[in-house]
């Protein structure tokens, strides 16, 4: 029987179709043929060597002859700092200038491997990235929000081989996160809780849905998931934002991560997935309410009409299944 299930972390109903509902194994896609990549090749804006392909970068990790990651401004930007913030009403008609920051992370010179193959030093590398641009946009004016994200393969978003993620810096606080911010400060001032403290908690009380568990993450695969195999990685620490990370967390986050994916790229043969860090805005007072997280958002499924019309998503897998197959790959 199909279950409708309450995800209480971000106040989300789904549908857990299990009358439709796939084993785990009928989610690996049929192998694709894929000629071998090269470490280098020599028209990839991120491959060493081929820097002034990409406009001038704004950090790098490394020193100035051998770089370990880099961050450069998106050529295509969604938005851009060189505009002026301007807000204009009319009637109905609201607009702000296109203010932003949009740019790639290249996390490691070979083009040819994947977080899931990389070593825990490498993953360490990119974390301590997102954590340093991250602090350096938040001091910048006008920004509100910061959103991490990363795009893997092309159900993903991306055709691009050379490892990367991005960020985009938004002038304003998108109304998920906003929505999702009120939700847990409601939730705290009727239970004293943090709703993210809570929800873990719980999940690792149950166990079912845990994938990992280490001294200061976990990972586990929500009990109302919203894709097969979502995957949440939680901070057992408390922390609003995930600028507020310390080094050994760092080092932490970075085994987790890797494990995640390399269970993920082992189970399944190298899915398109999206991960995204989510985090209070830069600006709010929350500090006890929110609690920021990673999500991991395999593509195995597309959502269709009825996800739009509702905003709500059906899961043809069951997370408890699901969380187990992922639980016995070996890493
Ligand atoms: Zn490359
Ligand atoms: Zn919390």
């Amino acid at each position: 029987m199909p279950e409708l299930r309450y995800n209480l972390l971000v106040r989300d109903w789904v549908i857990i179709a299990t009358g439709r509902a796939k084993r785990p194994h009928d989610f690996i896609k049929a192998k694709k043929e894929i000629p071998p990549i090269p470490e280098y090749r020599d028209n990839c804006p991120f491959c060493p060597r081929n820097e002034s392909l990409s406009p001038p970068e704004t950090f790098r990790l490394g020193d100035a002859k051998v770089w370990r990651t880099r961050v450069v401004p998106n050529k295509f930007p969604a938005l851009s700092s060189d505009e002026e913030i301007e807000r204009k009403t009319d009637g109905i008609f609201n607009s702000v200038s296109g203010f932003g920051v949009h740019e790639v992370i290249v996390e490691n010179p070979r083009h040819n491997t994947l977080i899931a193959l990389m070593s825990d030093k490498e993953v360490e590398d990119i974390i301590r990235t997102y954590k340093t641009r991250y602090l350096s946009l938040s001091g910048k004016e006008h920004i509100e929000a910061i959103i991490i994200f990363k795009n893997h393969g092309p159900a993903a978003g991306t055709s691009l081989e050379h490892p990367h993620s991005q960020l985009i810096a938004t002038p304003i606080v998108p109304p998920q996160i906003r929505s999702r911010l009120e939700h847990a400060t409601r939730y705290f001032d009727t239970t004293g809780k943090c709703v993210g403290c809570f929800v873990l908690e719980q999940e690792l009380k149950a166990k079912a849905r845990v994938v990992i568990e280490t001294d200061g993450f976990a990972v586990f695969m929500p009990y109302a998931s919203f894709v097969p195999f979502q995957m949440l990685v939680l901070p057992k620490r408390h922390m609003a934002s995930f600028a507020d990370i310390n080094d050994s967390e760092i080092f932490e986050l970075a085994s987790v991560l890797k494990i995640a994916l390399s269970k993920l790229y082992r189970g399944l043969d190298n899915p398109d997935f999206n991960y995204t860090i989510r985090s209070i805005p830069v600006h709010e007072n929350g500090e006890e309410y929110f609690h920021w997280y990673l999500s991991i958002l395999p593509r195995l499924t597309q959502p269709a009409g009825f996800e739009l019309g509702s905003g709500m998503f059906i899961n043809t897998a069951l997370p408890e299944e699901a969380a187990e197959f992922l639980r016995n790959i070996k890493c």
